[in-house]
């Protein structure tokens, strides 16, 4: 398992339920987080900051072969969706559980893979195939393909190298600026033209492909509540997609996965704007963050298909009779301070304390005593709920939300809630500018005291389980036969 945190910890439990030996890798930072208890064997990759660890090849290959492993799975981040990553572990003799490295780098450049998609019959947002040569050539296709327009990095990822012109009188400078950004990020400075979609939704099909040549489409996530192309909540399936709409989109997203000759799990990020027309945006070549979302309305569990898939084994899933039941959301809890800027937090985790219940699910790659550094990405845990009905399911994130304790450092924990008390958002009214507008106003009001309330919550809960161990028929605190954990909650208003 050559990565860290929730994702390591799930593949690893993935790995136990198939009957297969796990092995984790760790760095200096890492020494005492779950995943690596969780595994049968963990080998050190070296000091905290990823390049030195979680991204050095060669560690990672001999970690690898020391351990007499078959197979090497990438998680998300770090580096899944290098070519030449899966290319290396071919090349070590092991089985990269993943897609072939070939649909990596097709995938990777998002020019090439325009002209991938455009072949294959897939909708691509209108704009140029090719990089753009200079700021001229850029402001023609501009005219060609109208205003306001995208200037994307072909080599592109996480936002950058990616300028928005509304005003022909900018193209020039924001040209220059995508193209400095673009060789900075990735060593490369091809630029591209596309039309800017007003309001769009995020709407992303799951695919899995096995090595006998079927490919089944996995239904959508609505992935439109995102901050600086980050997402914070997903869900499946959306408001917005029809089954007709299913139907479109997912033959688009076979189509797009048959293309490059995909093997694995994978998806397809596709723009749906408001008149109901759909583009490819891009695909990403490995298990997502939300994949648990499409696990709960399907039943499927995407981690173990992606072994068997590795393991030349067909897939478990027939395609022709998915239909998602009930409703699933995954809020990413992270190591933000929503109520300023998102700005990352640092700091020791004192206290964690996940919700449980009936449809609810906590995929955490931390626990109580794990530093959170800024070496690696800031979420600490998905919180993930099911129900029959969206309505329901908004409730039940609403009671796991209120139940989750962290102390120890700020997180996006009190920002959900608002999202789940807003009514645009419970009428499933969201696209990708929600976070910039409703989400600024939920932001902008006064921040709960969710650090004190959360110490609170936490001292009574250790103070309760002091008193249990001591007097284990005692009813609680004051005699009122009411709990420690509830009594502080409700004076903290933390519960009604
Ligand atoms: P990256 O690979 O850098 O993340 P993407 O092409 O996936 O870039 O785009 C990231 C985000 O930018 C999308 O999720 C969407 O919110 C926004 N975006 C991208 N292309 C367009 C477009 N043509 N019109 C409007 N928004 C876009």
């Amino acid at each position: 398992m050559a990565n860290r945190g929730e994702i390591a910890l799930r593949v690893i439990r993935a790995c136990h339920e198939e009957r297969l030996t796990a092995v984790a890798v760790y760095s200096e930072a890492d020494r005492l987080s779950p995943h690596v208890r969780a595994a049968d064997a963990a080998v050190p990759i070296g000091p905290a900051p990823a390049a030195d660890s979680y991204l050095n090849v060669d560690t990672l290959l001999r970690a690898a072969q020391a351990t007499g492993c078959d197979a090497v799975h990438p998680g998300y981040g770090f580096l899944a969706e290098r070519a030449a990553f899966a290319r290396a572990v071919a090349d070590a003799g092991l089985v990269f559980v993943g897609p072939p490295a070939e649909a990596i780098a097709a995938m990777g450049d998002k020019t090439e893979a325009r002209r991938r998609m455009l072949a294959a019959g897939v909708p691509v947002v209108p704009g140029t195939t090719r990089p753009v040569a200079d700021a001229t050539e850029a402001a023609r296709e501009a005219e060609r393909v109208g205003y306001p327009v995208l200037l994307k990095a072909s080599a592109g990822g996480g936002g950058k190298g990616m300028r928005l012109v509304r005003d022909p009188s900018d193209l020039a400078t924001a040209f220059r600026a995508a193209g400095s950004e673009a060789v900075k990020a990735f060593g490369d400075g091809g630029v591209y033209v596309e039309r800017y979609l007003e309001r769009p939704r995020h709407i992303e099909i799951q695919i899995l492909a096995d090595a006998l040549g079927r490919v089944v489409a996995l239904g959508e996530r609505e992935c439109s509540v995102q901050r600086r192309h980050q997402k914070l909540i997903e869900e499946a399936p959306s408001v917005a997609v029809t089954p007709a709409l299913r139907r479109r989109l997912s033959e688009a997203a076979t189509a797009a996965a048959s293309a490059v000759g995909y093997v694995g799990a994978g998806t397809i990020e596709f723009l749906l704007t408001p008149a109901g027309e759909f583009y490819f945006l891009e695909m990403n070549t490995r298990i997502q963050v939300e994949h648990p979302v499409t696990e709960l309305v399907f039943g499927v569990d995407l981690v173990r298909e992606q072994l068997r898939i590795a393991g030349g084994q067909p897939m478990r899933v027939h395609g022709g009779t998915l239909h998602p039941r009930g409703h699933a959301i995954e809020c990413r809890i992270t190591a933000e301070d929503p109520f300023n800027a998102f700005l990352p937090a640092t700091g020791v985790l004192a206290y964690l304390r996940p919700p449980g219940g009936a449809g609810v699910r906590w995929d955490g790659g931390v626990e109580a005593g794990n530093e959170v550094t800024l070496h690696y990405d800031p979420l600490l845990g998905k919180l993930v709920v099911w129900a029959e009905t969206r309505a329901a399911a908004i409730e039940r994130m609403r009671c796991a939300l209120s139940e989750l304790v962290i102390v120890g450092l700020p997180t996006s924990q009190a920002f959900h809630l608002r999202v789940m008390d807003d009514p645009a958002f419970q009428r499933g009214e969201v696209d990708i500018t929600y976070i910039d507008t409703v989400g600024t106003q939920l932001a902008a009001a006064a921040p709960p005291a969710t650090h004190e309330r959360a110490v609170a919550v936490a001292a009574a809960i250790l103070a309760e389980e002091r008193r249990m161990t001591a007097h284990p028929a005692a009813p609680g605190v004051d005699g009122g036969g009411e709990s420690g954990w509830l009594h502080a909650a409700r004076r903290e208003g933390l519960r009604q």
